[in-house]
């Protein structure tokens, strides 16, 4: 909090002199501060751009620190944050190669998308496109309609299906197959 009361005396003295302001916010702190951390913030700040640092939402998941970030990014977007930051799988561990921060950058995409949801600044249209992707089993849909298509495709390359309509999860009880078998013979039914 005292951090807080500083960051908006600042950010009065620099836009006193006419300079551009983004506040930077905590890195590690419980989901259930989030909301209220972002709204103080807002307060002091008088509505400067926020910054959150994810955040971590736990500390006990070294190797796993992107989705912790994640899941404290769509908190912190939810409640009003305007900017997040990414954090990859070798935060509190070593150097982040190429491989990891593409993971962390993944990671925070999906938990911004989630909370401009939330915040209502898009309805989930890609969801509905991928919702309509799966129920006609089209997967080159469902890979354009994914966060990261080439990781989409490569999970469902290396386990190929013997019936390429569906995944290796169910096989031949495909529920999505079976029910669209049945929903055509129903309607042929119909039309008979
Ligand atoms: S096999 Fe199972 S998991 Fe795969 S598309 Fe069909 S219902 Fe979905």
């Amino acid at each position: 909090m005292q951090e807080l009361i500083i960051l908006g005396e600042l950010v009065d003295r620099a836009r006193e002199r006419g300079v551009q302001t983004i506040v930077e916010g905590p890195g590690h702190i419980p989901l259930k501060e989030i909301a209220t951390n972002v709204m103080i913030q807002k307060k002091l700040c008088k509505n400067a751009p926020f910054y959150m640092l994810g955040p971590i939402v736990t500390d006990i998941a070294p190797a796993y620190d992107h989705i912790v970030s994640s899941i404290g990014a769509s908190q912190s977007a939810a409640a009003g944050a305007d900017f997040i930051c990414y954090v990859t799988p070798a935060e509190h561990l070593a150097l982040p190669g190429p491989e990891d921060v593409k993971e962390g950058l993944i990671a925070s995409r999906i938990g911004a998308y989630v909370g401009d949801m939330a915040k209502g600044i898009h309805n989930g249209e890609l969801d509905l496109v991928m919702a309509n992707a799966r129920k006609k089993l089209d997967w080159e849909g469902q890979y354009a309609a994914a966060i990261c298509p080439a990781d989409a495709r490569a999970i469902r390359d290396a386990k190929p299906p013997e019936d390429p309509d569906t995944c290796t999860m169910c096989g031949s009880y495909c529920a999505v197959k079976l029910v669209n078998e049945w929903l055509d013979d129903a309607s042929q039914d119909v039309f008979d």
